[in-house]
């Protein structure tokens, strides 16, 4: 039977594929792919899976050490500012 652009271009109207869905790490809240480790920080389910130091050279190493660092003390700040902002109110 003949299959005619529309009926083709009908059937393919299906097949977009979807925006990629993201969701944030526990640890250090960057986005990641969901039931994947994170690139950012190794964990995954809170654990740390991934040495994410290991194939950096000397010099990288530090400044991403830094920078993990500085992402978790951003996350407990977070924490107990609102406990304190609760508790003025
Ligand atoms: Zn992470």
């Amino acid at each position: 039977m003949r299959h005619t652009k529309s009926h083709r271009n009908k059937r393919r109207s299906h097949h977009a594929l979807g925006p990629i869905a993201f969701s944030k790490c526990a640890k250090c809240g960057q986005d990641k792919r969901p039931h994947t480790i994170c690139e950012n920080c190794g964990t995954y389910n809170n654990r740390e899976v991934l040495d994410v130091l290991a194939k950096l050279t000397k010099k990288e190493k530090k400044q991403k050490a830094k920078e993990l660092k500085a992402q978790e003390a951003e996350k407990q700040e977070d924490k107990p500012m609102d406990a304190a902002v609760l508790s003025k109110k």
